[in-house]
């Protein structure tokens, strides 16, 4: 294999994983070799920090960064809506103009798909987007009592700490406003228990935790439909003064619509090297289906986001430049778990596993707060 002439590698979508490809690759390849990169919105933002929005830690500014100063470092970043994939030409249609890549990673995250519950995003609040933790940070700091309940609205979705992080910070907040024993917390999941995928010891950890905070959990309740004020689980309905939901996805529509998708929508890439069965194209993080031992998909985080991204450019990389060596993703991973009051819990190990993941989970310390805040100053500052 010799050294490849100038190549395009083309990166759809600017966040996690596309940003991480792209800086990883901008690295290592040389630069009559263009890297380009294609992303909807302007800014990119860090949504492991929307629930800091949400209590009031974080400004929105303070976690968004344009996208466009990656291109001091020698990527392209064109802003623009991919509207069709063709993986057998690699050629991709972005606002109306063709563009050929010679080798194309898919990363185009996972969208929201709050219309499947009526009345949700009518009447509910969400963390889940920049505007929306903003939004339902004014809700929390006019509420002094009554009921909130948080539910995750489908088994899967992104992110599966977050909504046990959004009860517990709530709750952390309401005693720190002094208005805990007059506001109830419940939290409704549409899964059998929390973060299933990680095993019963990480379950069972953050129930305790749960508990210890008077929060009323109760799992495995699906939400059917949301009026003002009050929350249905099919025949069963609760009240409720302010509902804070996690969203259900979907995979991106120009990707269901592709060659790329199986018949659930999602692209089922190789767990391990990220490869599709279309030459030179990869796909990676929320986009990409990857099914574990134990039936369940690998978790849509930017944990795994991060490292396909850096596996998918190491064989690129490797590639142009005429080695046989390919990118190995190999299932690690971990995520920390605000829990309120400047600490975190961590749950990390090995999602490939067989024949179940083995995740251990390490209890809360403001050690791991501190940890969590490192990792948001190394994605804002040095990836970007
Ligand atoms: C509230 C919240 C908290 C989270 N906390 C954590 C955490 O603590 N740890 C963790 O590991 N993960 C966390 N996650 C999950 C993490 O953010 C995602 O898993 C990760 O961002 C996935 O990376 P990605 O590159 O696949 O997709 P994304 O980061 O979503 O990037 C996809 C990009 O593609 C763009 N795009 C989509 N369609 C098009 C189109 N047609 N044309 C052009 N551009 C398009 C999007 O605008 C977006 O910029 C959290 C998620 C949420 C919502």
């Amino acid at each position: 294999m010799g050294k490849a002439s100038s190549q395009t590698v083309l990166i759809l979508g600017g966040g996690v994983g596309g940003v991480a490809a792209a800086n990883r690759l901008r690295k290592h390849l040389d630069r009559r070799h263009r890297i380009v990169l294609i992303n909807r919105e302007e800014d990119f933002s860090f949504a492991a920090s929307y629930l800091w929005v949400m209590n009031g830690s974080r400004e929105p500014k303070q976690v968004t960064r344009p996208l466009k100063r990656i291109e001091r470092r020698g990527i392209e970043v064109v802003i623009g809506t991919v509207e069709f994939i063709d993986p057998l030409t690699r050629v991709v249609k972005v606002s109306g103009k063709n563009i050929h890549a010679d080798h194309l990673i898919v990363t185009l995250g996972a969208d929201w798909a709050t219309d499947r519950v009526l009345g949700l995003a009518e009447f509910g609040h969400t963390f889940a987007t920049l505007n929306g933790a903003q939004k339902l940070r004014k809700e929390l700091e006019n509420l002094k009592s009554g009921r909130i309940t948080v539910v995750t609205s489908s088994p899967l979705y992104k992110c599966p700490a977050a909504p046990y992080e959004a009860a517990l910070l709530i709750d952390s907040g309401l005693r720190k406003r002094g208005v805990r024993d007059k506001v109830q917390v419940l939290l409704r999941t549409a899964e059998p228990a929390p973060m299933p995928t990680a095993g019963k010891n990480v379950s069972e950890a953050v129930k305790s935790i749960l508990t210890s905070r008077s929060i009323d959990y109760r799992p495995a309740v699906q939400i059917t439909g949301v009026e003002y004020g009050k929350i249905y689980f099919g025949d069963e309905d609760e009240k409720t003064d302010l509902l804070v939901y996690m969203p259900p996805i979907a995979a991106p529509r120009v990707i269901s619509d592709s060659l790329l998708a199986q018949p659930d929508g999602w692209i089922h890439a190789d767990a391990n090297t990220l490869r599709t069965e279309f030459d030179n194209v990869y796909a990676i993080g929320d986009n990409t289906q990857i099914l574990l031992g134990i039936g369940k998909p690998l978790p849509r985080a930017g944990v795994f986001a991060h490292a396909q991204a850096l596996a998918v450019a190491g064989s690129i990389i490797a590639k142009i430049n005429g080695k046989e060596a390919v990118g190995i993703f190999d299932g690690h991973g971990g995520c920390f778990i605000e829990i309120g009051s400047g600490k975190a819990a961590f749950g990390s190990g090995n999602f490939y596993a067989q024949p179940a993941p083995e995740i251990t989970m390490k209890p809360p310390s403001r050690l791991r707060h501190w940890g969590k805040v490192a990792f948001e100053l190394n994605v804002l500052r040095r990836w970007l």
